[in-house]
């Protein structure tokens, strides 16, 4: 199997002088460009965990929730404010 001296690309047709990855010519070079490509990557990274491994979903934020139904509650209060007002001045 041949590769591209430049990029490590496989030459899939080795009658056309041109590496399909990169696109430089390799007319010359191609021969003897055998290469060893067993470095033991496979295409997986099984060695890093995610980074949010051994954490579980936390539980909601109390005091974001109570600020979340606080800001409706002030909007919807507004809203009656207005429709009233509306109404009856
Ligand atoms: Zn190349």
């Amino acid at each position: 199997m041949k590769f591209c001296p430049y990029c490590k690309a496989r030459i899939l047709d080795e009658s056309i002088p041109i590496c399909c990855g990169c696109g430089r010519d390799i007319s010359g070079e191609m021969t003897e460009t055998e290469i060893e490509m067993n470095d033991g990557y496979d295409g997986y990274y099984d060695d890093l965990d995610p980074i949010d491994k051994g954490e579980q979903r936390g539980e909601l934020d109390k005091v974001l929730i109570r600020n979340v139904i606080l800001v409706i509650g002030i909007v919807v209060l507004i809203i009656l404010v207005c429709v009233i007002a509306l109404l009856f001045l």
